[in-house]
């Protein structure tokens, strides 16, 4: 198979700094889109990896799934992209397309397992996959977005993953009008939530840890914001809320905000504290409430999304850093210090 060797940022271990490293990008096979990576978001999860909290890591990681750019090469077979287009990919790279889930559109549930953007064993080409913290990514058109010009590029990069993280759930459970919803944690996913669910017709609330992010809450969108470390505060909205979307990174106790739930509300958690956490019988049986979970989206979704932020001028606030600052950024993400997403200029990648 013909490769091309590009620039990537990665690491060999999980107590090793990212750097600087070489990686091989196939040429662009028949319903190939090859895209040159202006953007690249930093999730989380992308934290998570590389610490290899869920025992899942494969070294050398490249991470990154929140991926925007131009399109430089097409394979002869592609129909949905040519060349200068701006495409995006986010965490879904491959699916086995035959399954139900593949057939309804939900690949995020693939019975054959899904093929992530990077740390996941490519099925097809071998080797393992290599995310978005480099110059270009191959990407069968099938997994490929198009991310609409009206958009700021760079601030759209973190729609890929927390946008349709959020936006998936929220969609689901028929967030709308008359819905008194909740957020907690406000980081990249919980300020793209604030923005969807208000945009979707919402009362919001917010439940930070920050009181800086009180103070900020109203700028971001949110009707309501409560800090929730004072019980005080938290007495307010004591079997209020129709539905909780929970982005919280780190072990915490789901059972203050499970009653926070009206009879028949629903939490649903998309953050992914890598312990497990226990949740209080009484405090699900008593108003019927439900705990559930959701994990980002499908392709079809996901393009849904994008149209819908474009629809309504939603994007992330972003700190765009170059490459270099990676490192620095990943210390202040696992702090809570972010406001409210780092977005990496790829452009440094060639200083
Ligand atoms: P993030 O930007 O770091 O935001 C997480 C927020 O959680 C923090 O800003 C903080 O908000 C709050 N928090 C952190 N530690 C806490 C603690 N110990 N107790 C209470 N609150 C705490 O992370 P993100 O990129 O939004 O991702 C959030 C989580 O979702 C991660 O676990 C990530 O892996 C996961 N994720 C899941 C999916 C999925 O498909 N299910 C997709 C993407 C990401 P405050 O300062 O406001 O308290
Ligand atoms: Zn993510
Ligand atoms: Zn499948």
């Amino acid at each position: 198979m013909e490769t091309t060797t590009v620039k990537a940022y990665g690491t060999e271990a999980a107590t090793k700094p990212l750097h600087e490293m070489k990686i091989e990008r196939r040429a662009a096979t028949a319903h190939d889109v090859e895209i040159e990576i202006l953007y690249c978001g930093i999730c989380h999860s992308d934290l998570h990896q590389v610490k290899n909290d869920f025992g899942a890591a494969i070294y050398p990681i490249v991470p990154g799934h929140e991926i925007v750019g131009r399109v430089t090469a097409i394979g002869n077979h592609v129909t949905k992209f040519k060349v200068g287009d701006l495409a995006g990919v986010g965490c879904i790279v491959d699916t086995c397309r035959t399954c139900n889930n593949c057939k309804e559109g939900f690949e995020q549930f693939c019975e054959e397992g899904m093929t992530f953007s990077f740390n996941s064993i490519d099925k097809t080409y071998g080797g393992h996959t290599f995310g978005g913290y480099s110059e270009s990514i191959v990407t069968d058109e099938k997994y490929v977005l198009s991310i609409p010009q009206t958009l700021d590029l760079a601030s759209a990069a973190p729609l890929l993953c927390a946008g349709i993280t959020v936006y998936s759930p929220l969609h689901h459970w028929k967030v709308g009008p008359g819905t008194q919803v909740g957020i907690l944690g406000i980081g990249g996913l919980g300020h793209v939530a604030i923005k969807i669910a208000k945009a979707m017709g919402a009362f919001v609330t917010v439940f930070t840890t920050s009181q800086s992010k009180v103070d900020d809450a109203k700028r971001l969108g949110a009707d309501d914001a409560v800090l929730s470390s004072d019980p005080e505060q938290m007495k307010k909205y004591a079997g209020k809320l129709n539905f909780i979307l929970d982005t919280v990174s780190a072990k915490h106790d789901v059972n203050i905000y499970l009653n926070q739930l009206t009879v028949d509300g629903t939490m649903v958690l998309v953050g992914l504290p890598p312990e497990p956490l226990s949740v209080s019988a009484f405090n699900v049986v008593k108003g019927r409430r439900s705990f559930s979970g959701s994990n980002i989206g499908g392709i079809a979704e996901t393009q849904e999304m994008v149209d819908f932020c474009a629809k309504h001028n939603i994007t992330a606030d972003i700190e765009l850093i170059k490459i270099q600052d990676i490192n620095n950024a990943y210390n202040r993400l696992e702090k809570g210090d972010v406001h409210y997403r780092f977005v990496i200029d790829m452009a440094s990648l060639k200083d």
